[in-house]
């Protein structure tokens, strides 16, 4: 995967990608990063990256011109391609506007982020980024969450963690990415293939369950029981229904009732003290 990023503070990627999984994967070529400095492409004597805003109002506004120029030389398909890739499932590229105002990252959009083949991430400065570059330039706007950031920067380097460590061969081993929080495998839990549990269960969308390691007690604290006497099929129910508890305790907006199989509707019940 090429990954591109624009900004005007290039040297703020220095450090953010530079460590474990990200680091290895780009040493590897699994994903080979490129900044590129808006400043640079400016041909005023000032490098001009940014101007007042029509209508009045606070702030700067970072001008199209240099951001348009630096994704032209990019060589990326056209925004009308780009487009008719995504509506087709066929998207190869996308060329991403950071934005609070933009839709939300999750799960599903890194993985169908991951699925391609490079990705551009335009950063925004101070009020924003001209109206433009969203309408004619980005195919798509995405917000990191419902908060301000000062900047893009930040906002691309989740982006590019969270999609990179799922391109097969990223992590070690593959099926800590299929089963961990938010993503759905299908479900019911997982086993590994001699029965025992693998060392996370698939999580069905829900948050993983808690991980212990040792010591077994530390200053009194022990781990749960049942993760120590090694009945896999305990381990496995207990992980289940910490993880749904967890799930319903913090994030109880990702639990549809819906999707859930007889073996959760019965550890929720034991939760909850409800039948679900
Ligand atoms: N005036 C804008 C905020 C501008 S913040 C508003 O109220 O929506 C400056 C830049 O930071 C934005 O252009 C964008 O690139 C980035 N940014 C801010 N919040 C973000 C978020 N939640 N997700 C992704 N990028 C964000």
């Amino acid at each position: 995967m090429l990954v591109d990023l624009v900004t005007i503070f290039p040297d703020f990627f220095r450090g953010p990608l530079d460590y474990g999984i990200l680091r290895r994967a780009r040493e590897a070529g699994l994903v080979e990063v490129s900044v590129h400095d808006l400043r640079e492409i400016t041909r005023d004597k000032h490098r001009t990256v940014d101007d007042r805003p029509f209508g009045g109002g606070e702030g700067m506004v970072l001008k199209p011109e240099p951001i348009f120029e630096c994704i032209e030389k990019l060589n990326v398909a056209s925004r009308a391609e780009r487009l008719a890739g995504q509506a087709s499932g066929s998207a190869k590229e996308s060329v991403i506007l950071l934005s609070a105002q933009g839709r939300r990252l999750n799960q599903a959009v890194a993985q169908e982020l991951a699925a391609l083949n490079r990705i551009v991430l335009i950063c925004g400065r101070y009020e924003g980024v001209d109206e433009r570059v969203s309408e004619h330039l980005a195919d798509r706007e995405i917000s990191i969450g419902d908060y301000v950031l000062s900047g893009g920067e930040l906002g691309a380097a989740v982006i590019v963690d969270t999609v990179v460590r799922l391109i097969p061969g990223a992590v070690g081993n593959e099926n800590s990415t299929r089963q961990e929080s938010f993503t759905s495998p299908g479900g019911e839990i997982e086993r590994s293939v001699d029965d025992a549990p693998s060392s996370t269960c698939a999580s069905g969308g829900l948050l993983d369950y808690p991980h212990y390691t040792r010591p077994a007690d530390f200053r009194g604290m022990a781990v749960p029981e049942v993760l120590v006497n090694g009945n896999h099929d305990e381990i496995r129910r207990w992980r289940r229904r910490t993880a749904l508890e967890k799930t319903l305790r913090n994030r109880p907006d990702l639990l549809d009732p819906a999707t859930l199989g007889e073996e959760d509707r019965k550890l929720l019940a034991q939760v909850t003290g409800k039948k679900i």
